[in-house]
């Protein structure tokens, strides 16, 4: 009896997933009867494919956020550009 409170003591209540790397509970793990603690590897957002959509949507976020800067900053990015031209002429007649 000892042996089974004993094996329940040594599990933790949370483990690093192997996709996000993150420490998450044991609970955010889906059942796997082969896995560590009978838990996935992988957390269930990282099973799912979610973490991705997050990057993926965040990276559409911040390209959107940089075309609106270009737009409402026309300006500038025309001043960035002559600058870049300049740049590049320079170098070629170096
Ligand atoms: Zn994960």
């Amino acid at each position: 009896m000892c042996y089974y409170r004993d094996m329940n003591d040594n599990i933790p209540n949370s483990k690093i997933c192997t996709g996000c790397s993150e420490d998450k509970l044991l609970e955010d793990f889906g059942n796997h009867k082969k896995g560590k603690y009978g838990k996935r590897q992988k957390c269930k957002a990282c099973t799912k494919g979610l973490n991705d959509t997050y990057y993926e949507k965040n990276a559409e976020k911040v390209r959107a956020r940089e075309r609106w800067y270009r737009e409402s900053n026309p300006e500038r990015e025309k001043e960035r550009q002559r600058k870049k031209y300049l740049r590049t002429k320079a170098q070629n007649n170096e």
